[in-house]
């Protein structure tokens, strides 16, 4: 597809009109001599579309949307654009070795043997928790299983961390401490029945096209639906919400408690289900303690909505009439992303939106769930549900239970209390270490070098002579094969087979469309060469393809609550997806979990119809959360709020989405958006070059003056890897998921 940048933004305009109007495609593209169609999932965020891809002379050369996918045949320009990225010219086609500065050629045995040989020797010389592994939610979940089970198991090491600490740790954190396991409670199928939408922290529009399509559809379908927008931009999302509350960053906290308050104080609670299902607790001197019904009404006392409002911004009648709205419609969604998981209090804003659902009952009935939306393609499926995290072990199990080890341990053939029983680095943590405690790590296919917080901090190390690190990547542009020292070149997206798991617990089945360029392999077949080569026994990782990795990982699920024994790698690919729990082959997935009739894991004869079976006590927890401030507020020195995020047809940190020409010339660089009546103040106007600065360093951006963002608040993306965003963000983090706050720090500006 060729088009001009007026062409592609006049497309990108037409795509988002037509995503409103409950339309179909709104680039139809014109048949491209597709050979044969091969099933696939986007590449991109966590909506997880399912796609179709055509395929002529071994090259895609066009993708739809699979209309049996929930997607319903509908993509964004981002998905229908992935020809270009898996042809880019710069995909890395052979291993690479730096030699005197310089990434050379080298055969797969040098780069292979390097790699394994710098590895033993850090471990000989200083243990085995001087290496790490630091992956994706773009990896394949048989990628991530199989990282995790040799980092893990192999090397006993515990140091594998994620790009998803960045973005969806704290939703796990929330959905843990509440329910007692992770992943949402709900399907996609609620937004064709919520009657009210809360959305909070979450520009659905940019992020989560498709799925904002449905919310819009229903909007647009049924005038008793109603749409709370929580964010202080006033964002695409925001536009078609009954009530934008425009909050003061980072005060949610507050406004989440009023809102109970309000709710209880009116009556509009549902006693009868927050009386039989939920307990309440608070922690007090770091540890959780229970409490009483009334202790929670009296903690929510302060919470008026004149106290919410001198906290929020958001007058006291708005925050009034958003609680009855969400306690009274017939059937409510909360939906949120970023906005409250990258922030230090990130797991219990998760926790305060739970808390409003088990107050007024509106959970496990069509339309009525508390649902984090996810970033990253298969941040759910790969990352979380396999536990590739510093802190767990697959499938919910946690790294500092003994009794978790051990059954993982029992899992894959180890001498009991083999596992190494403390959590690893987390990923903040990890970099912070590299090149001291930690000598040897394997990135595979994330960016870090422009991803993680406060980003030059974490380049120091990268630079460090002590490290070594080794990358599985597909492009040769990427910032962090600037610091590699050796780098595999990897298949990439339909050049090898695999599932996705998306935010709403489905795995799909990528298939293998096309032939990998030069020498790239399957990161599967990397790590099993890495892994043999690092001296883990070969019967250990026995794999020779994906294929056979899911089945020991469907396996090792069907102990546990997170089952999915029954999605066999044949059904997967007769389906477009199905949603764990599925323990039989003959089951058709779950849709709605911890309901009597609807969740496997509920017995049928099981006395109440919720069972909260993740928790001891079989209930879910309502948390006493106080309001806390952010990790770094405004004040004279640095008066503004500085936010960051993604814009829609730009991904991540582009470097797959600037591989698109009409992406690239309609959505070249980085900006900063502006409130007119700061611009004003300080003499800015749209186009000017603006001086950013923060406590960690500064930017020169052009300016966006508008009415987007509230007065105090400066926003800018962070695909641009010419303007790193990241070099101003904060890395604070909360202390329980260990996410850093990139959406809140001081900053201030001046015309450059
Ligand atoms: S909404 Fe997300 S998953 Fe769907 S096509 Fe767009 S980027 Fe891909």
């Amino acid at each position: 597809m060729n088009i001009n940048r007026r062409q592609f933004i006049k497309y990108s305009a037409a795509a988002f009109a037509m995503l409103l109007l409950d339309k179909g495609p709104a680039l139809a593209a014109p048949d491209q001599g597709v050979e044969r169609w091969v099933k696939g999932v986007c590449r991109y965020c966590g909506t997880g579309c399912g796609v179709m891809v055509g395929v002529r002379d071994n090259k895609v050369v066009m993708v739809k949307g699979d209309p049996n996918n929930h997607n319903r045949g509908m993509l964004c320009l981002k998905g229908a654009l992935l020809p270009s990225v898996v042809h880019a010219p710069d995909r890395l086609t052979q291993p690479l070795i730096r030699k005197e500065g310089k990434l050379t050629p080298a055969s797969w045995d040098e780069a292979l043997d390097l790699t394994a040989a710098k590895f033993k020797e850090a471990m000989a010389q200083f243990g085995a928790q001087s290496v790490g592994f630091y992956g994706s939610g773009q990896n394949l979940t048989e990628e991530s299983y199989l990282a995790n089970k040799i980092f893990k198991g192999g090397l006993k090491c515990n140091n594998v961390d994620g790009n998803p600490r960045l973005c969806m740790a704290s939703a796990v954190g929330g959905y843990v401490t509440t329910f007692g396991k992770d992943e949402p409670f709900g399907s996609y199928e609620d937004l064709d029945a919520a009657t009210c939408f809360f959305i909070i922290g979450s520009n659905t529009s940019e992020c989560h096209p498709v799925l904002f399509r449905r919310i819009a559809a229903r909007k647009q379908n049924d005038k008793n639906v109603r749409v709370i927008v929580v964010d202080p931009r006033v964002t695409n999302t925001a536009r078609i919400a009954d009530m934008h509350l425009a909050i003061r960053p980072g005060t949610d906290l507050a406004l989440l408690n009023a809102m109970a308050h309000i709710i209880l104080n009116e009556e509009l609670d549902e006693p009868r289900f927050h009386s039989k299902y939920a307990a309440f607790k608070a922690v007090e001197d770091g540890k959780p303690v229970d409490k009483t019904f009334e202790d929670y009404r009296a903690f929510l006392a302060e919470y008026t909505p004149e106290k919410a409002a001198e906290i929020t911004g958001i007058p006291a009648a708005a925050i009034v009439k958003a609680a009855q709205l969400f306690a009274s419609s017939s059937a409510t969604m909360s939906l949120w992303c970023m906005g409250l998981n990258q922030r230090v209090r990130g797991v219990w804003a998760n926790n305060l939106v739970h808390n409003l659902h088990l107050l007024t009952g509106k959970l496990g009935r069509p339309g009525s769930t508390s649902f984090s939306l996810t970033g990253q393609p298969n941040a759910c499926g790969g990352v979380r549900d396999t536990g590739s995290l510093a802190h767990l072990l697959p499938a919910g199990r946690v790294v500092a239970n003994k009794d978790h080890r051990n059954q993982m341990e029992a899992l894959w053939g180890l001498p009991p209390d083999s596992l190494h029983p403390d959590p690893g680095l987390f990923a903040t943590a990890l970099f912070g270490a590299l090149g001291e405690k930690v000598k040897a790590l394997l990135v595979l296919c994330t960016n870090p070098a422009q991803s993680l917080p406060n980003v030059k901090k974490y380049t120091q190390n990268l630079r460090h002579p002590g490290k070594f690190m080794a990358v599985i990547e597909a492009f040769g542009d990427a910032e962090t094969l600037k610091y590699a020292d050796v780098v595999f070149p990897a298949a990439f997206w339909c050049e090898r087979e695999g599932v996705y798991g998306c935010s709403e617990r489905r795995y799909s089945l990528l298939e293998k469309a096309i032939d990998p360029p030069g020498q790239a392999r399957p990161s599967v077949n990397i790590l099993v060469d890495l892994a043999t080569r690092m001296g883990v026994d070969p019967k250990f990782v026995p794999f020779k393809n994906s294929a056979e990795v899911w089945d020991e990982w469907r396996t090792v699920s069907a102990s546990s609550a997170y089952n999915f024994k029954g999605m066999t790698r044949e059904r997967l690919r007769k389906t477009s997806g199905l949603l764990w729990p599925c323990p039989t082959e003959d089951h058709p997935g779950t849709k709605i979990r911890y309901v009597r009739g609807e969740d496997p894991n509920v017995p049928a004869d099981h006395p109440d119809k919720y069972f909260f079976y993740g928790n001891p006590n079989g209930r879910a927890t309502i948390w006493l959360r106080p309001h806390k401030p952010a990790a770094e507020e405004p004040d004279a020195e640095y008066p503004l709020v500085m936010t960051t995020g993604r814009v829609i047809d730009q991904w991540h940190t582009g470097t797959m989405t600037n591989k698109v020409p009409e992406i690239r010339a309609a959505f070249p660089n980085a900006y900063v958006e502006i409130n007119v009546e700061d611009a004003k103040r300080l003499n800015i106007n749209n186009g000017d070059s603006v001086l950013v600065e923060t406590r960690r360093g500064k930017l020169t951006l052009p300016a966006r003056v508008g009415e987007v963002c509230r007065p105090g608040l400066i926003f800018t993306p962070f695909f641009d890897a010419k303007k790193l965003v990241n070099e101003l963000t904060v890395d604070a983090i909360d202390d329980i998921s260990k996410q850093p706050e990139f959406k809140i720090c001081a900053a201030r500006i001046a015309r450059a």
